[in-house]
């Protein structure tokens, strides 16, 4: 499997370099390079019987094999004629059967005069098409029979799937056909198997080598799919297996058990100015359950914008100090950090918790006390930014870590921080509900809770969709909210204006917004790339109602909550994603008032339009959140490129989730039976694991 591709037969150094540019380097390379579509062969017919009926390719493409339907005949070439003239010259033939004749025309088939003669025995694939009032096929697949009485020899009575694969760099898709269909015999000798027998027959797999096979050359349809379940399992199951150790080390240290008493429990809850909502109750139901463990928990806790994850947040925290000991909360920018530690202060002023923010501005004397204090154990929870994770950070007893990762995914962070002895109890927090199949793959290693309610006396946010062109009407509604004294948010796609774009950028709407349409208030602007203070000055101006327009870029979907502004506005909605802006709307609608979210796009772009439906229809993340991963797929679901998503050649996080499903029990089981993959059975698993993930993962080294 790991000869070169230049010593397989047909190839050689020319055509393996320009495979070897596709990335194909390998055997094995080779043959995990599959068709992009099937031609259907049909079974040969007589000629007497081709109809209208058979007339034009018929796509019969299902689900994800697509797949054209070719009609098939054979016979004995009659007469032959060359036309060599004009812009497009041609070679014909006419072809009997004996039930009757069909002219056969090859546009630039010059080269075929030699070859295709009187007498000849032809077969002939394509599709037919009708000319004067005669079946005719045009370029049509051929086979040149020496004989014409070896038409009987011939193997085309039933019906066969051809491999259509796309072109690599310059060799065509027919000359690769070609070169694998002689490689194929070898795939069973090839490829080795990685379950028994029995354990494929339980889940109805293919065993690898036929699922290889069956990719180029598949019996029927029903073999390709079946085929091709069996990779995208393979897939999953390796993904899965990465996952489930990651978790089993994780899991496996020892951690403080923090029992949650009564008596915590009532002292926690009495810090909270109101009940807390079912979600918040049942999550922390899981959390408590997880922290009495002598084992680390490792969670995820899933809840919209405004849902109340701070509160659960700051329960977990505040066990971790019932018990003596600490705990740390990190937040993705400065400026979450600061609006979690004003508001955990809030909610534990009078009380005897030492808290402390530590962020990249603070101070060199206050960072030093505040090290000491974590290092002795004078400070109980502390509140930051990565700066947390620094090497100078050390910690008396940590046993509580929460990451707030809202939807800010970026490379995993967790378990960066540095405890000793024991590992502390880990949550991790998002405010993007993310669709089942995609959390049990970026966060596959996590125990999932989801708040899926949000805290009593919100008002409702309608959401209105219009038009680009009618945007004096919306300055209009905007400008008669703000006479009753709200306060409005426009969020544009871009910071500033790029050259040839006819996007909205921050910066000119906001010199629109405070020279043109709203002179009488005041406008403020923040984007991502101003600098932290500055964007947080402005930020506060808004939530005092210094400022009464804020002009923002998506830097507000994360934190911000300012009960006044209940009115956004989204210019070029269509250029966010469908999550990304039940985030942003999330913004508003805070307080007890009800709210207005308006989008504004090119509707004349009828999908854009559909999409945004989705929006105007439902207020439920989990909805949205499946219909953003349906249209627009996993990788640009999170908008950035360091999801941490896994590259999947055949899975699909959508359409195979039942796979994903099964491949994930069986990855946990093996794992829980065999942490490392030691035993004799799982070496090819193993190797494979490693082949994939290893570098990645960091994976068993040992070995
Ligand atoms: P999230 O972090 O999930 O976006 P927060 O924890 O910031 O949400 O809570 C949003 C707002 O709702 C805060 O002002 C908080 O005080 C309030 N809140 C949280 N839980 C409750 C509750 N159970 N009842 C009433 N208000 C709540
Ligand atoms: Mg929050």
């Amino acid at each position: 499997m790991d000869t070169p591709v230049q010593y397989v037969k047909g190839v050689g150094p020319a055509r393996a370099e320009q495979l070897t540019q596709a990335g194909i380097r390998t055997v094995e390379d080779l043959l995990m390079y599959f068709p992009r579509r099937f031609n259907l062969r049909r079974q040969i017919q007589p000629i007497s019987s081709l109809g209208w009926t058979n007339r034009g390719i018929s796509d019969e493409g299902d689900e994800k094999l697509s797949c054209k339907s070719l009609i098939t005949v054979a016979g004995t070439v009659q007469e032959t004629r060359y036309q060599p003239y004009g812009s497009r010259p041609y070679f014909e033939c006419s072809l009997d059967d004996g039930t009757g004749a069909v002219v056969v025309k090859w546009f630039h088939g010059g080269y075929l005069r030699d070859r295709i003669k009187r007498g000849v025995g032809l077969i002939v694939s394509g599709n037919v098409s009708v000319y004067k009032e005669t079946f005719q096929f045009i370029n049509p697949q051929f086979e040149i029979l020496e004989d014409s009485r070896d038409v009987q020899q011939v193997n085309y009575d039933s019906d066969e799937l051809l491999p259509v694969y796309p072109p690599c760099g310059k060799l065509p898709g027919g000359l690769i056909a070609k070169i694998i269909k002689r490689l194929l015999p070898e795939v069973p000798r090839l490829f080795p198997r990685w379950f028994d027998a029995d354990y494929l027959r339980r889940r109805n797999l293919f065993d690898r080598p036929t699922a290889i096979s069956a990719m180029h050359r598949p019996e029927d349809r029903e073999a390709w799919k079946r085929a091709r379940a069996r990779l995208a399992y393979d897939e999953f199951l390796l993904m899965q297996l990465g996952i489930a150790i990651q978790r089993q080390r994780y899991v496996s240290r020892p951690a403080y058990p923090l029992p949650v008493s009564e008596e915590i429990n009532r002292r926690i809850r009495a810090r909270f100015p109101f009940e807390l909502t079912a979600g918040q109750n049942r999550a922390i139901e899981d959390i408590a359950a997880d922290l009495a463990q002598n084992h680390p928990m490792n969670r995820l806790l899933q809840g919209d914008v405004g849902s109340g994850k701070t509160v659960v947040a700051l329960y977990t925290a505040l066990v971790a100090v019932a018990h003596h000991k600490q705990a740390a909360i990190m937040a993705p920018t400065e400026i979450l950090a600061r609006q979690h530690f004003a508001k955990i202060s809030q909610y534990l002023s009078g009380s005897r918790v030492r808290t402390a923010l530590l962020i990249g501005a603070t101070k060199p004397a206050e960072r030093k006390e505040i090290l000491q204090g974590l290092a002795d154990g004078q400070i109980d929870i502390v509140v930051g930014t990565h700066a947390l994770l620094s090497e100078n950070v050390r910690f008396h007893c940590l046993a509580v870590t929460i990451v707030d990762e809202q939807h800010k995914f970026g490379v995993r962070q967790r378990s960066g921080f540095r405890a000793k002895g024991h590992a502390p109890h880990c949550l991790v927090m998002t405010a993007t509900p993310i669709p089942r199949t995609l959390a049990l793959t970026v966060f596959g290693d996590l125990q999932i809770s989801i708040i899926d309610d949000l805290p009593p006396g919100r008002g409702r946010t309608e959401t209105i969709l219009k038009d680009k062109s009618c945007m004096d009407e919306v300055i209009e509604y905007v400008r008669s909210r703000l006479s009753e004294g709200q306060q409005a948010y426009f969020v544009t796609p871009l910071v500033s204006e790029t050259s040839n774009s006819d996007l909205s950028s921050a910066q000119r709407t906001y010199e629109r917004l405070t020279q043109r349409y709203f002179p009488n208030y005041t406008v403020g602007l923040v984007h991502g790339q101003m600098p932290a203070d500055q964007q947080e000055l402005i930020m506060s101006q808004f939530s005092s109602g210094k400022i009464q327009v804020l002009v923002a870029s998506t830097v507000v979907e994360v934190g911000l909550d300012v009960p006044d502004a209940n009115v956004m506005v989204i210019l070029d909605a269509d250029r966010f994603g469908l999550a990304q802006l039940h985030q942003l709307r999330g913004r508003i609608g805070r307080g007890k008032s009800d709210a207005v979210c308006i989008l504004v796009a090119s509707t004349k772009n009828p999908i854009a339009a559909e999409r945004l439906k989705v929006l105007l229809e439902t207020n439920d993340g989990f909805k949205i959140a499946r219909e953003d991963l349906r249209l627009r797929g996993p990788g640009e679901f999170f908008g950035t490129k360091q999801h941490g998503l896994p590259e999947l050649k055949i899975a699909d996080l959508i359409d195979d989730a039942d796979i994903l499903m099964q491949a994930r029990r069986d990855a946990f089981e093996i794992i829980r039976d065999d942490p490392d993959l030691s035993a004799p059975e799982h070496q090819q698993l193993r190797f494979e694991m490693l082949k994939t993930y290893g570098e990645r993962i960091g994976l068993i080294q040992q070995g």
